[in-house]
């Protein structure tokens, strides 16, 4: 039997427009991965006449309701109530999560008010989602042939909870298991992705192959459902064998987080260290490569050289270069990288030099014009990019540049040439 899934995310805040329901996208990205279909999304303030007419809608259409949202202790919370009186539940005191509360609130070393107890509320007969990325619990339960899960808003919470306690719980939706591999592709668009793989991805049932875009690059998800994690896994090889084999060195990874994870393990594994020197990312690479949990072994720091002065004063780039040709051009990201590396004293070192935008720079280099350097032991590698058909915005264009010097140093480790042109075919 097939199921059918309807998020409902709770918010006056998602109305208004004041943020944006990030909870529903991932949601909805995870189910789709577990081959749950979702219907419809809808979104609902904090409201309860309103709430309870999206349920009653919602439970009309799908026998799977996923809400987000108010679960909190404050009065505007108002999910748990609404949904246990629609489903005709009382909401009964659960001590072990006021427990897990009291604890979430001394470990943070703050105080905590009564008003919080509340959240140990939940409808009776619940399956508890307890929360360790946060205070509010979660809840699961079945009634009358409907599913239902409770998340709370908070993105940081929301989506760790689904994955470690809402798909557990949802399993029971479906015989065996459900297993995938993400496999992450750098340099080829999602529609050149797409393109290449649209017949397999028709004829292809079990498992699904699917491409995800994501800034820069392109996540393809294979999927499989069997009756053991074996058998699905079985499943999945060949057709990772065959996406490998299409798209070669272009495959960086296979559930990884991103490209800055790679790279930090690469060079851990032998035993070198990075470094480096950024004028328009601002710092970014850095920030990327030590959002690694144990970057502190690999990466040994990074320049910002966002004015001349210090990438001639600092990072000992020829003032005559930059009085010549400015600070936009390769032989400055060559210059760059080789001061990193010498500074910092690390074995490889990425710079990146460029115009972010919105405006061109000063001399008349347009928005986009990025070039990115490697200095290693056994040369150094300069690659121009001309991201501005594909960055409109500037945190777009950084971003963009970021990936493209961590992928320089990436194809470095793997022993691929790390300026061979990247097959940009969108944009
Ligand atoms: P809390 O315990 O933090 O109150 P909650 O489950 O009650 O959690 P809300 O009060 O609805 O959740 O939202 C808390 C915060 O979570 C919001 O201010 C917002 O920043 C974020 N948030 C809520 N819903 C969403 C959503 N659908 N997408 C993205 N962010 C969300
Ligand atoms: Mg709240």
């Amino acid at each position: 039997m097939s199921h059918t899934v309807e998020i409902i995310s709770v918010g006056t805040e998602l109305l208004l427009g004041n943020i944006l329901n990030s909870d529903a996208r991932d949601l909805s990205r995870e189910l789709s991965g577990l081959g749950l279909n979702v219907l419809y999304q809808s979104v609902v303030g904090d409201n309860p006449g309103r709430l309870k007419a999206a349920v009653e809608l919602a439970r009309s259409r799908a026998d799977v309701l996923i809400t987000t949202g108010g679960l909190g202790p404050t009065c505007d919370d108002l999910t748990k109530q609404t949904l246990a009186e629609v489903f005709g539940r009382e909401l009964v005191f659960h001590p072990e999560c006021a427990e897990d509360i009291r604890c979430f609130f001394a470990r943070m070393g703050k105080e905590m008010t009564e008003n919080n107890l509340q959240q140990a509320y939940l409808p009776a007969g619940c399956a508890v989602l307890s929360n360790a990325w946060g205070t509010a619990p979660g809840c699961a339960f079945e009634a009358a042939g409907t599913y239902v899960v409770m998340l709370p808003g908070p993105p940081s919470e929301c989506l760790p909870m689904f994955k470690e306690r809402a798909v557990p719980w949802l399993s029971r939706l479906s015989e065996g298991v459900i297993r995938s591999r993400t496999l992450r592709v750098f340099g080829m668009g999602e529609s050149a992705v797409e393109a290449l793989f649209r017949d397999r991805m028709n004829q292809l049932q079990n498992p699904t192959l699917a491409p995800y875009a994501k800034e820069g690059e392109v996540e393809l998800r294979v999927t499989a459902k069997a009756a053991t994690a074996e058998e699905a896994d079985a499943l999945i090889a060949p057709v990772e064998a065959e996406v490998r084999a299409l798209l070669d060195d272009l495959v960086y990874g296979a559930d990884v987080s991103g490209l800055e994870q790679v790279v930090l393990e690469g060079a851990r594994d032998r035993g070198l260290t990075l470094g480096t020197a950024e004028s328009c990312t601002g710092g970014l690479i850095a920030k990327r490569i030590t959002d690694v949990p144990g970057a502190a072994s690999v990466f040994k720091g990074g320049i910002v050289s966002y004015h001349c002065e210090v990438k001639a004063g600092v990072l000992g780039v020829s003032q005559a270069l930059l009085d010549e040709k400015g600070a936009v051009c390769a032989e400055v990201a060559r210059e760059m990288a080789l001061g990193a590396r010498r500074v910092l004293g690390c074995d490889l070192a990425v710079a990146v030099t460029g115009v972010a935008g919105p405006d061109p720079d000063e001399r008349g280099n347009p928005v986009g014009l990025v070039f990115t350097a490697l200095a290693a032991p056994d040369g150094c590698w300069v690659k121009k990019l001309n991201l501005a058909s594909q960055a409109a915005r500037r945190d777009r264009t950084r971003n963009l540049a970021a990936n493209h010097a961590l992928d320089m140093v990436r194809r470095w480790l793997a022993g691929l040439n790390p300026e061979k042109d990247c097959k940009e075919a969108e944009g």
